[in-house]
């Protein structure tokens, strides 16, 4: 069985309580990795850790070490893809096809953010008088980074990746039902070059652990991603620290299919947005808006596609929906298919759990849904998603905006002049033309409303992990004394 222990300073070690706890596979109820539960004695050290390595060492101040580093962990991490996804497929529940499309991925973020390295000037705003005005970029120190269970190494890499391109140390606080791969990349960092100390990862509970990380005050940043009611606590925290945060939280993604759209794709990428990843994504389209006039056929065609999807062991290259991630999720999500019901929709498709190990739901649609519904507001994070229906542009505008949420959407419209009028209508970080759930390093992503603050992927994330110093230099000739009395020029201080 795999023991995830404490890393700091490039080591690993028995936390402070030397205590474990257990790492379940949804889809048998095994029990496969202990993590080391991490306390605030552990955080203590691994910030200690992060800020004497980020004094110390030459990270801070070395692109090109760092340039060569990011690079050497994006190809470490294609050596290891097969052991990882295995793994994360394990630990998650996903499907492994799923699993082996997304991981397959990683590298390019490492890749991309140690090309900004190379590419990334700063400026010379211009100055009145004579001088010369320059800005240099400099890391933050050291960032807290706390990650979900959903996509373990993705949202890990999205963000250490620029925080490490940027010269920073890190802190990772992983999700306690899945540290088991970001325990790994940390390994795959030390390998790759990363000094020691400038990544440290304290499993534990987001209660101790990730609430001591959020509340060190040696933080320059938090980076969380997770529920938004978890968002709120770590980023008041920060605040009162006066550390940046960036924060990617829940989200209850609508998926709009206009007349025009061609039926079978909007049904495809529907099935798509509603179910990869068993519905356990902050993007999940779970709000399905469908004219009157195609709602019946729409639905007809969505509950054949659903029909055909296949739930089983994640282990298997067939398998289209797998188990959802714990017994309390599993608990959750069957309870809002009763409150579904007790609302008054309908339930299309699916509902039930299946019988025997494993935390199976079926992939679930609800028709005869109102927005005002929970099941169309509250985000669920699992197979379960409401088909509602419209009559007028301006009705869908205001029911798909009509939600906290503000993370994503998708538009299905062969109309090009009304897709793109309505993308600019919409309140989301993220809309998709004609596709859902697409996402690139160098593509901005990021929540609107109480889907979070900040960003992650783009040059500006890379920005927003470090910050500007501005350097003045006077260049005249003469000599200035203003306390001579012979100074006549204006003066902005
Ligand atoms: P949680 O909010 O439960 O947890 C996220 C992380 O925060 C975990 O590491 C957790 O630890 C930790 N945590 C919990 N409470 C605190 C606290 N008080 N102080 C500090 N840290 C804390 O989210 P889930 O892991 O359940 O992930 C699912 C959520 O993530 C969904 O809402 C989803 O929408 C969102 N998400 C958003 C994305 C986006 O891009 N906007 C992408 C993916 C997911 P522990 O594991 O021990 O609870």
């Amino acid at each position: 069985m795999k023991k995830v222990d404490v890393f700091i300073n490039g080591e690993f070690r028995t936390p402070f309580l030397n205590r474990y706890f257990p790492v379940i596979n949804p889809a048998t109820g095994d029990v496969i990795a202990e993590a080391a539960e991490g306390n605030e004695q552990d955080i203590e050290w691994a910030v200690e850790s992060a800020v004497k390595a980020f004094r110390e060492t030459t990270w801070a101040h070395d692109k090109e070490l760092r340039f060569r580093v990011l690079n050497q962990l994006a190809t470490l991490l294609r050596d290891n893809l097969d052991e990882l996804t295995e793994l994360e497929s394990n630990i998650t529940g996903r499907p492994i096809r799923e699993m082996k499309a997304q991981l397959a991925r990683l590298p390019e973020w490492f890749e991309f953010f140690a090309s900004v390295l190379k590419t990334h000037g700063t400026d010379s705003p211009p100055f009145s008088g004579d001088y010369i005005n320059y800005t240099q970029r400099i890391p933050l120190g050291v960032v807290g980074l706390i990650t979900p269970w959903n996509h373990p190494l993705l949202i890990l890499t999205k963000k250490l990746a620029p925080a490490l391109a940027a010269g920073n140390s890190v802190v990772i606080k992983p999700s306690e039902s899945a540290p088991v791969t970001p325990s790994i990349l940390g390994e795959l960092a030390k390998e790759a070059g990363v000094p020691n100390g400038i990544v440290n990862i304290v499993p534990g509970y987001g209660a101790v652990a990730g609430k001591a990380l959020s509340t060190n005050k040696n933080l320059a940043k938090v980076d969380v991603t997770g529920g938004t009611e978890t968002g709120r606590h770590i980023a008041a925290a920060a605040g009162f620290n006066l550390a940046k945060v960036a924060a990617e939280l829940g989200g209850k993604a609508s998926v709009l299919v206009l007349p025009d759209a061609n039926l079978e794709e909007a049904v495809n990428g529907s099935a798509f947005a509603a179910f990869i990843a068993t519905g356990q994504t902050c993007v999940q389209g779970s709000r399905i808006f469908v004219h009157e006039s195609q709602y019946d056929e729409f639905l007809e065609r969505f509950v054949e596609k659903t029909k055909g999807l296949k739930v089983g062991d994640p282990q298997k290259l067939e398998t289209d929906i797998g188990p959802v991630i714990s017994e309390k999720q599993y608990r959750r999500i069957l309870d809002y298919i009763q409150i579904g019901k007790d609302e008054g929709a309908e339930i299309a498709f699916g509902g039930k759990s299946l019988d025997g190990k494993g935390y199976y739901i079926e992939p679930t649609i609800f028709k005869n849904v109102h927005n005002k519904m929970r099941i169309a507001q509250d985000e669920i994070f699992g197979p379960v998603t409401c088909v509602l229906k419209y009559s007028t542009t301006s009705e869908l505008i205001e029911l798909a905006n009509g939600t906290d949420m503000g993370l994503a959407m998708s538009v299905w419209s062969n109309d090009i002049r009304q897709a793109h009028n309505l993308a600019g209508k919409l309140e989301a970080g993220i809309i998709w033309i004609n596709d859902h759930h697409r996402i690139d390093p160098s593509s901005p992503w990021g929540g609107f409303k109480s889907s979070g603050i900040g960003l992650e992927n783009s040059i500006k994330c890379f920005e927003d992990y470090s910050k500007i110093r501005n350097v003045i230099v006077n260049i005249q000739e003469k000599s200035f004394d203003w306390f001579d009395g012979s100074a006549q020029v204006k003066r902005y201080s």
